[in-house]
């Protein structure tokens, strides 16, 4: 049996020791927090993981959803730890307090979200999307929508959707097809099919407040195949009456649930909208003139809100199964025993030795460990930079255009290592890993899925050379550059340092590179930016886990050098810092070769051949 511990003690390093967040109180909703407080936070939200949630990921992955007469059923147990989950408040932890939330900073969010993916993805994925809706509720809805449907959201009594894609259409929304037709009362009724809408239907509460999206026709009752038009709608499953409560079934209908490969246990439903009264949350559009083009719509911005937030959510999903994935493979590898060490028998009174000496094995072990545990100490250093961003500090500004670049990077490198730690967890066991009882082909199965929702990954490397990397003269880029550049020249002379401070800089001084190479070719050649850029992505990854790595590293030492009892776990913060800068940095010249390389042979590829 899979087994899952939640990784406390790391986080705790992450949070007090790197991040120092106690010394951070000028900033908005940090004013209250003591140790004690995180910590306890923490330690029940992991309590809880490991017992009611982790027990329920195998039996959910063998059961399923089920839908019946247009009943959605999730697996047994699920609906009873819904309950316990929203009872103990776990799902309105960052939302305000007046809405029934706790009003905790993002970074704690983060930790607890990340700890549920980690015990069972599918049911987390319930109150994850949940939050997500809740969020857009509360930063475009009207106070209507504050006062009766939010607090509904937060406590999990009701849960929320993003309903975006359609048959015709999930990358390029601009094909969308569902409409919202503006009512002489001001709502909307709309019609269309949503496709692979996670949690569309279920049994775990009575209400569902979707948060879709659609066109707005034009006075000739005509759509448009680009973005002028779309809007951003709330659409409940049943209308809220005045005074906040279920009314009659609104025209929303499953049409079924999708047999899936992993994460069996969310429910991923088509949803029929047929005449449903449908709430705008977005700006009314300013109706086109004849002939004109837009790029976008006022509408979508509260959209792209939602959208950057669960891009970040799936980005924890991408640690989240690596840290469980190689728990699993951690312990398998010290009870297997598998020929012998290459340097003669570890023990010779044993017929062979653990798998555990085997210099393949720790390779495997360690490039989950450095990836979770680094990937762990980025995401919580963008949280707090998203919360800096709100503040008055100088820096406000900068922390805000690092977040925005990093959403897509956070998304897209850290679930494809996910996916990475998860193969090679499989890997440390052998056949017994393909084999369903062990339950690490789960963790293969239900990782898979987070490198292409949200955005497929190749998408959000799209966005970040084409979209972020040049925009307003490349402000990102720099401000991450110069961030991590400060540090280096503050830490060159400090000489025990420099094994980790050297790659570093290497790693960042090639980025660069890249960065202009994308700035020069980019314009002339699109095809050129397009080939590069999921390598890009990765060496933006690569880099600024590397700048992590050094900074724990430096932690690390004053702690051993001051005698801290707690010896073996900042040895191994230094054997996996080590592990970072000799065998991840260095595939930063990799990919830059390969960026170079251009479109050449993958545009002159003939698909008819
Ligand atoms: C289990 C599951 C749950 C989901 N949950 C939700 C949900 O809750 N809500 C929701 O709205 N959707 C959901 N989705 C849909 C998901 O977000 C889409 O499947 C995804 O965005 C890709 O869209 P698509 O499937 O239409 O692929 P397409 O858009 O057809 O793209 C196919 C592939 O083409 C490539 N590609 C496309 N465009 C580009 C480009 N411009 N540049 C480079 N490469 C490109 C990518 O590799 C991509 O993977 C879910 C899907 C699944 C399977």
């Amino acid at each position: 049996m899979p087994v899952y511990r939640a990784p406390l003690e790391d986080m705790r390093f992450v949070i007090h020791e790197l991040l120092e967040v106690e010394k951070q109180r000028d900033l908005p909703q940090f004013e209250d927090l003591t140790a004690d407080l995180i910590d306890d936070v923490l330690a029940n939200a992991g309590k809880f993981c490991e017992e009611v949630l982790q027990p329920l990921n195998q039996s959910g992955d063998e059961e399923g959803c089920t839908f019946e007469n247009g009943v959605v059923r999730t697996p047994k147990g699920f609906k009873e730890a819904y309950k316990a989950y929203c009872d103990a408040g776990w799902g309105g932890l960052a939302a305000p307090v007046p809405y029934g939330g706790s009003g905790l900073p993002l970074f704690i969010t983060m930790a607890v979200n990340e700890m549920g993916q980690a015990a069972n993805q599918a049911f987390a994925m319930y109150p994850g999307l949940t939050a997500a809706a809740y969020s857009a509720v509360m930063f475009t809805g009207n106070d209507w929508m504050r006062d009766k449907v939010l607090p509904k959201m937060v406590s999990g009594e009701w849960a929320g959707t993003m309903c975006l894609t359609e048959p015709g259409c999930g990358t390029d929304l601009r094909l969308m097809k569902t409409k919202a037709v503006e009512q002489p009362d001001g709502t909307y009724r709309m019609t269309g099919t949503k496709i692979f809408i996670s949690g569309g239907d279920q049994d775990l509460t009575d209400n569902i407040i979707h948060m879709v999206i659609a066109k707005i026709p034009d006075e000739n009752g005509q759509i448009f195949d680009d973005l002028s038009t779309v809007n951003f709608f709330m659409v409940p499953k049943f209308l809220v009456k005045e005074d906040g409560s279920m009314g009659a079934r609104n025209g929303v209908a499953t049409g079924g649930i999708e047999k899936k490969m992993g994460i069996k246990g969310s429910a991923t439903c088509v949803l029929n909208f047929d005449d449903a009264i449908a709430y705008r949350l977005g700006p009314k559009p300013v109706p086109k003139k004849p002939g004109e083009k837009r790029s976008g719509s006022a509408g979508m911005s509260g959209m792209f809100g939602m959208m950057n937030a669960a891009r970040l959510g799936v980005g924890i999903q991408g640690i989240a199964i690596g840290e469980v994935a190689y728990q699993n493979a951690l312990a398998y590898t010290q009870e297997r025993r598998v020929g012998h060490a290459l340097t003669g028998p570890a023990e010779p009174d044993k017929p062979a030795d653990l798998m555990i000496v085997h210099p393949d094995v720790r390779r495997m072990l360690l490039h989950c460990k450095s990836f979770v545990e680094g990937a762990r100490a980025v995401a919580m250093w963008t949280m707090i930079n998203m919360q800096v961003m709100r503040s008055n500090r100088p820096e406000a500004e900068e922390a805000g255009l690092i977040s925005d670049l990093l959403t897509p990077v956070i998304k897209a490198f850290f679930t494809d290592m996910g996916f990475e730690s998860a193969n090679m967890a499989m890997q440390c066991y052998g056949g017994h890993g393909y084999i369903r009882d062990n339950g690490v082909e789960q963790f293969v199965r239900d990782g898979r899925i987070n490198q292409t929702y949200e955005g497929a990954n190749g998408v959000q490397a799209m966005d970040l050379v084409g979209r972020k990397l040049g925009r307003k003269g490349g402000v990102a880029p720099m401000a991450l550059f110069k961030t991590i550049n400060t540090w280096l020249t503050e830490n060159e002379g400090d000489e025990k340092l420099q094994p980790f401070v050297k790659p570093v800089k290497r790693g960042l001084d090639t980025m660069q590179q890249a960065t202009m190479w994308f700035a020069q070719h980019g314009p002339a050649n699109p095809n050129d930016a397009g080939a590069g850029a999921v390598d890009y992505l990765r060496m933006m990854g690569i880099v600024t886990v590397g700048w992590m790595w050094a900074r724990m590293a430096k932690i690390a030492q004053a702690k051993l050098a001051a005698g801290d009892s707690n010896k073996v776990f900042y040895q191994n913060k230094l054997v996996c810092a080590q592990y970072w800068m000799e065998r991840m940095i260095p595939e930063c010249s990799m990919l830059f070769e390969r960026i170079q390389a251009g479109s050449g042979a993958l545009m002159a590829f003939q698909a008819a051949g």
